[in-house]
Formats: structure tokens, sequence, C-alpha cells
């Protein structure tokens, strides 16, 4: 039956398909973790050469300006942190408003009070 000849090699195909596109997911999962470890390992090669260089050990130009660009991304990110620690320790803006149940002041758009959960009224 040239039906059934079709429709086997039709299925036939479908699971070589399957069978293809898993293989290749796979490889490209195997590529990801392989391509981050060696990321890891030349940033473990970074710090060690860095290290060298500081001591004195190691001179090289190269090695000199990539030291030079690391700490000027450490310096802004330095100062990125200390803007968000600054950001992140800041009281809520105080509004007047506190809660009924505790006395908790509250923030502008707070609807609940942050110390006991007590729901706050427009003008707690
Ligand atoms: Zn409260």
């Amino acid at each position: 039956m040239e039906v059934w000849d079709d429709l086997r090699r039709g299925a036939r195909a479908v699971v070589d398909e399957g069978r293809r596109l898993g293989e290749v997911a796979r490889l490209k999962a195997q590529l990801a973790l392989l391509e981050g470890r060696r990321q890891d390992r030349l940033a473990d090669l970074g710090r060690a050469a860095m290290e060298l260089q500081a001591q004195g050990t190691l001179q090289h130009e190269g090695l000199t300006a990539a030291s030079s660009a690391v700490a000027a991304v450490d310096t802004e990110l330095a100062a990125l942190q200390a803007e968000l620690a600054a950001l992140t320790a800041e009281a809520p803006p105080a509004t007047g408003r506190s809660c009924r149940g505790c006395g908790e002041p509250a923030a502008g758009g707070d609807r609940f009070c942050r110390q006991c959960g007590a729901p706050l009224q427009g003008d707690a």
C-alpha cells in the first residue's frame, strides 16, 4: 500500500528531525557550558597575571593596559555601588501619615503599614 509507505516515511522523517533538534540543543547547551568555563578560567588567569604584575614579577605592555582598564572599571563599580547603597538606605519620604495600630510612619504610596501590616487609611 503506497499510502502506508508514505505515512511510514513521513513518521520516520519526523522522528529523525526530532532527534536532530534534540542533538542540536544538547550540543548548544554543552557549548554554552564550556564557553562559561573558559571565561572563568580566563578570569582566573587574568587575576593571577595582575597579581604578578603588581608584585613586579611580570612586566608586559598589554598587561599594564589591561590592569589599568580593570582598575577603571573597579572605580566605576565602587561609585555605582555607593550610589545604590545610598538610595536603598534612604528612609521613605515622610508624609505625616502614620499607622493607627503601631504608630509607624507611612510613606507616600503605602497602603499597608511597613511595620505591622495593618491597612492604612487615606489620612491614617
Ligand atoms: Zn502598624
